[in-house]
């Protein structure tokens, strides 16, 4: 495919996973943002400010990964975020979304340890929390961000939302809808221990073979 028909394909994608995110209560209306790499050294990230629910393919900008070119001006306010996760990491497409049970959680940890097999699966061994030192100050934790996406799949920024970084798109909005069904669990498993007593972990020897830490946030904490 050429490079211009990559793009077009990629604008399109790119559009539809932006509404996906708004469809199923990944993101409000505005907010969150995309990114696809393209070529050998930019990415495709959506514009600064566009809503997500009503996206169209010109809402995407087209960058360059390695340094600031004039359309970094314009695209995503996290875009210094997926710049650092594509230097330091493997990924081909990275999402930030806000998935309320997951950012309700990072107030109260500073990692997420699934507990059910496909969270384990998907997101093992853990999520980080990540905490920027002010408002706003998102992009300052850019590197720190992109370090933790090394070895996890997704990092969370704490009051905020997720990163998930993925092959493509397709992985990576899925790890975002892991991570989000991973803390729903977490929190039923908070609430339901007061009413069935405490929980049994899956089996160290069967979370071994996929890299999971069973028990490790079971633990009552108050
Ligand atoms: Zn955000």
């Amino acid at each position: 495919m050429t490079d211009a028909a990559d793009e077009d394909a990629l604008r399109r994608e790119l559009a539809q996973y932006a509404r996906m995110l708004v469809e199923m209560g990944l993101l409000e209306f505005k907010g969150g943002n995309l990114s696809a790499r393209i070529g050998d050294d930019e990415m495709l990230v959506t514009r600064r400010s566009s809503a997500k629910g009503a996206f169209t393919d010109d809402d995407v900008v087209r960058t360059s990964i390695s340094h600031l070119d004039d359309n970094a001006n314009i695209a995503s306010s996290t875009y210094e975020i997926h710049r650092a996760i594509y230097l330091q990491t493997d990924a081909r497409a990275v999402i930030h979304a806000h998935p309320s049970q997951t950012v309700s959680l990072s107030l109260f940890l500073d990692e997420l340890v699934p507990q059910d097999e496909n969270g384990m699966l998907y997101l093992r061994p853990k999520v980080s929390v990540v905490a920027p030192p002010s408002l706003f100050g998102w992009n300052l934790v850019a590197d720190q961000m992109a370090a933790c996406l090394v070895s996890e799949n997704v990092v969370v920024q704490k009051w905020h939302g997720t990163f998930a970084k993925g092959q493509d798109l397709a992985e990576a909005f899925h790890r975002t809808r892991a991570v989000e069904f991973m803390s729903a669990h977490l929190i039923r498993i908070a609430q339901l221990r007061q009413y069935f007593g405490e929980p049994t972990p899956l089996p160290a020897e069967m979370a071994e073979v996929i890299g999971g830490v069973p028990g490790r946030q079971l633990k009552r904490m108050v």
